[in-house]
């Protein structure tokens, strides 16, 4: 019997609960929870697979003990915010829950992304024969997989690392975020750093610009380099990695946009006076913008995400790019969602199999390229995420 509990009823979560219901041959129980319970009943409505469904605040720690104690889970799959990582991984500490989520924790109040916090429970969930596994999306996630995969298969050192995500597809509105807004604003207007001989080099957010020519007919677009917490993980657990770097398409238009609601105060996180009231600007923003759960049916085109890797095998000179190609109208025919929260959701459930078929079983807190990369893979292929590996050459970025 394997019981999984989804916590996070969102763009992710919608996906993640179809993912584990079409593994039944791994989830025998799931239950949806998250702060507005309607939203869990209309996800699991739409899924023949008996999925239960729960309220939860998932910022209080006894109500989450309260419900784990309720529904004994064998792992909780965290696709709530990034603020909930440390009391989800409380609560699985007190009741004796493996966890598994897609994104590091964040305090509310500063746009700061890195591992400390969560890498602190190391002893705490070792020494309770627990496992957590960090960032087990696309990238964090996939993209860490790939990454070990080049190391254990194609390169004998890894020296560069490049991490390419690109969203070729288009929404058709002026102004929207393809996940959570909030998150999404937070991460891209964040200063952007990238690792460089054996230190963090920062430069201001989106102020480096190349044009990378994608597979698959996607062809050139623009990329731009930002900060993504993989490279945090990649670069301690992989020390040969001398260059890391992750660059993310935009379009013209979202950049535009953005400039002009960064320029008038909108994405600020600090708390204004508004008409008698605090208000944070940037939650302000994201009730009035498209909710990206909404984008699904509007969104074509594909996402390719990779990474190139280059270095030494042999005592030559190597590079590979392994990547994916995801469409956005396939991903709605299937889950009713676009390809970035598929993108996401897949990876969890996969990440879930792994630790429940005890594939990638070991007490402590880990990151995905801890692990051996080929089971993970394999599955993901199967269940909608294939690679592919090309060796070759890519001009320096
Ligand atoms: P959404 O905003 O669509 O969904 C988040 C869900 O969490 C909502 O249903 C929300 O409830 C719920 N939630 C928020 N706060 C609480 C709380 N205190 N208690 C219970 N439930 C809560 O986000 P996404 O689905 O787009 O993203 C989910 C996660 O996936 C995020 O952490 C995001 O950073 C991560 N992500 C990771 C990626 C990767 O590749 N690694 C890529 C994309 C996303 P309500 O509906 O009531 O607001």
């Amino acid at each position: 019997m394997s019981k999984v509990l989804i916590i996070g009823a969102g763009g992710v979560g919608r996906v993640v609960a179809h993912k584990c219901a079409q593994a039944s041959d791994v989830f025998t129980g799931i239950t949806l929870a998250s702060r507005t319970e309607s939203k869990c009943k209309a996800i699991a409505a739409e899924i023949e697979f008996p999925v239960k469904t729960a309220r939860v605040d998932a910022d209080n720690v006894p109500e989450l003990v309260a419900l784990l104690k309720q529904e004994k889970p064998q792992l909780v799959i965290n696709v709530a915010l990034p603020y909930q990582d440390l009391t989800i991984m409380d609560a699985c500490l007190e009741v004796g829950v493996d966890y598994l989520d897609t994104a590091n924790y964040e305090p509310l109040d500063t746009a700061k992304f890195e591992y400390s916090w969560q890498w602190a429970y190391q002893d705490r969930f070792r020494d309770k024969g627990l496992m957590a596994l960090l960032g087990s999306g696309f990238d964090p996630g996939v993209t860490n997989v790939f990454t070990a995969l080049a190391a254990k298969k194609y390169l004998d050192e890894i020296h560069e690392l490049d991490i390419i995500d690109a969203n070729a597809g288009s929404h058709g509105q002026p102004f929207a975020t393809n996940f959570n807004p909030e998150i999404n604003i937070r991460e891209v207007t964040a200063p952007c750093r990238h690792w460089e001989n054996g230190d963090w080099v920062e430069t201001s957010a989106l102020s480096t610009k190349r044009s990378f020519d994608f597979p698959d007919g996607i062809g050139p677009m623009n990329i731009y380099r930002m900060y993504h917490e993989e490279m945090e993980s990649l670069v301690k657990h992989i020390p040969t990695i001398k260059k890391a770097q992750f660059w993310m398409t935009f379009s013209d238009n979202y950049l535009k946009h953005l400039e002009v609601l960064q320029n008038v105060g909108m994405t600020r996180i600090d708390e204004v006076e508004f008409q008698g009231m605090k208000i944070v600007p940037l939650q302000f923003l994201k009730a009035v913008l498209p909710d990206p759960g909404s984008l699904g049916p509007l969104t074509k085109g594909k996402t390719c995400i990779g990474v190139i890797a280059r270095g030494i095998k042999d005592g030559k000179k190597k590079q590979v790019y392994i990547y994916n190609i995801c469409d956005h109208e396939e991903c709605y025919r299937e889950v009713n969602s676009q390809a970035i929260s598929y993108t996401t959701g897949v990876p969890a459930a996969v990440g879930g199999i792994m630790m429940l078929t005890g594939k990638w079983h070991r007490p402590g807190v880990w990151n995905m390229e801890q692990f051996d990369p080929e089971p993970f893979l394999e599955r993901l292929s199967t269940m909608g995420l294939p690679h592919v590996v090309v060796e070759g050459e890519w001009p320096e970025l």
